[in-house]
């Protein structure tokens, strides 16, 4: 270690490089986190997080702050421009398998002030505001990186760096890998307002798909309001940006008086995978391995993802627990994973965006024919699970995401059972830490008859089985020993 200045370097310190910084750092990993910006990017992005990413930040440690800032929706409905619903999803306040509500909304330099907080508390993990990664060579034992500080120039010598350095993101580029277009581009116009009445206000989030001009109107963090409006062929950022063509925008929503805008910024909404993950000794996370549009609310979200399934991972590789094999399996669990989420998030978006009469007419008697006989019901939206990497496959519930079960007096399974991975079987029942969540696991073994179940640190189903079978499992997979 005498050579390095860290385990891991995180170029990027947006919610996926702090989130991934907190995880690694509360598992012993010596963290420093390059950023180039000074301070928090404060243009409108994330608006929506889902209650497995609040799981995720409630292992960094983030999630009270988080929650206690955000706001829920009473639907999120698709309607279009007669206002008849198309899709519909419902069930925000529901408290769902991540042990805390379905969807909730939320203001996304909130969320990233309070993962900096928490970063704040790790004494091995430190964030370097205006210090910009200009290059870096992968030396086969660890990697050197050119770093721009306020103090000058200066190399920061880590084990491995992680590019969490966002969809233009440098090392990426650096590292010559190329991204897979997923077809999906659409000039959009995002605007967030201060709210002074919210009972002027709608309380669900509507995708209003109006071919004349697509628009959107969520809830956000606590004070504030969306709009997105689709730009059409012909109209510039700068036209659509001026606050007179904004408030003529507004008009139908009569709102005026009720909200004070506070910020604006114009975006391409595109689909993109890198087709790399992982290049030696340097691994992408977060919008700079992926982007999707954000109808399904999932960018941010996804970047959580890719830090909960690393983090375990490559502090199990730098605290020499296992040898770095384990990393291979990063990409092939996050980006079946990816496909799937923003294939839902492109079907929404295709939905919306669609600006000929003719087509609108087609898809509006195809979403309700297909509502009418119950294809499309209504409820919570559900997420993707693991295919393939780390799980005893054939065995039942295998790659499944574990539910959180939260107990009657409202503690939490993850806090009693801790982050590393964890088998529960039928005899564990007992233990004073299981003891309030005990019926819901029983149900949960039941249902998948079985005597025990290996719970990965991200929170999915490595496999079930008995407990013997179950630790020779892991340890074949991971080269970890179970206790
Ligand atoms: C309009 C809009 C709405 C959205 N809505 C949602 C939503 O509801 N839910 C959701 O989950 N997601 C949503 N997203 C997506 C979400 O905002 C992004 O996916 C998320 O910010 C990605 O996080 P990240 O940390 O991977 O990248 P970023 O947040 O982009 O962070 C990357 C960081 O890297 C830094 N950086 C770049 N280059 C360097 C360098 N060379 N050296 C050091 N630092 C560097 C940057 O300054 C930046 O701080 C939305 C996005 C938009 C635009």
């Amino acid at each position: 270690m005498e050579d390095f200045d860290c385990d891991v370097l995180i170029a990027g310190g947006g919610p996926t490089g702090v989130t991934l910084a907190v995880l690694l750092a509360r598992r012993g990993v010596k963290v420093i986190v390059a950023e180039k910006e000074a301070d928090i990017y404060p243009l409108p992005r994330a608006a929506h997080i889902d209650h497995e990413c609040m799981r995720i930040l409630q292992e960094a440690g983030a999630a009270d702050e988080v929650m206690a800032g955000s706001r829920r929706a009473s639907r999120y409905d698709f309607r279009n421009a007669k206002g008849e619903v198309l899709l519909r999803f419902e069930g925000a306040e529901q408290i769902a398998a991540g042990g805390w509500p379905a969807a909730n909304m939320i203001h996304q330099p909130s969320v990233e002030a309070a993962l900096r907080r928490s970063l704040a508390a790790c004494a091995n993990a430190k964030l370097q505001s205006r210090c910009e990664l200009l290059s870096f060579v992968d030396e086969g034992d660890g990697v050197a990186a050119q770093i721009d500080t306020p103090e000058g120039k200066r190399t920061i010598r880590a084990r491995y760096l992680v590019g969490a350095d966002g969809a233009r993101s440098p090392v990426r580029e650096a590292s010559g890998i190329a991204f897979e277009d997923l077809n999906f581009e659409e000039p959009w116009l995002v605007v967030d307002v201060l709210v002074d009445d919210y009972a002027r206000l709608p309380s669900e989030n509507l995708q209003i798909c109006d071919p004349e001009r697509p628009t959107t109107c969520v809830l956000m963090g606590e004070g504030r309001h969306r709009w997105e409006f689709m730009i059409k062929p012909g109209e510039t950022a700068e036209q659509v940006s001026d606050d007179v063509f904004i408030e003529k925008l507004l008009e139908p929503w009569n709102v005026k008086g009720a909200v004070r805008m506070e910020r604006k910024a114009v975006y391409t909404f595109r689909a993109r995978i890198a087709s790399q993950w992982r290049k030696g000794r340097v691994l992408l996370a977060g919008d700079a391995a992926h982007q999707t549009p954000p109808f399904a609310g999932q960018g941010m979200c996804s970047g959580l993802r890719d830090s909960a399934n690393l983090a375990w991972k490559l502090a199990a590789v730098v605290n020499g627990e296992t040898n770095d094999a384990l990393l291979d399996s990063y990409q092939p669990e996050r980006a079946p994973h990816l496909r799937a989420t923003i294939d839902m998030a492109i079907m929404m978006g295709k939905m919306v965006c669609t600006t000929s009469k003719w087509g609108a007419f087609l898809r509006d008697i195809k979403f309700k024919l297909a509502r009418a006989l119950g294809k499309l019901p209504d409820g919570p939206p559900e997420y993707p699970t693991l295919s393939t990497g780390v799980i005893l496959a054939g065995s039942a519930g295998a790659g499944r995401y574990f539910p959180q079960v939260v107990a009657d007096d409202g503690r939490r399974m993850d806090d009693q059972i801790g982050s590393d991975h964890c088998i529960v079987s039928r005899d564990d029942m007992a233990n004073a830490e299981l003891a309030p969540f005990a019926e819901p696991l029983r149900a949960w073994l039941d249902r998948h008859a079985a005597e025990a179940v290996l719970i990965r640190p991200d929170r999915y189903v490595f496999g079930t089985g008995d407990v013997d079978q179950l630790r020779d499992a892991w340890h074949v997979a991971t080269g970890l020993r179970s206790t």
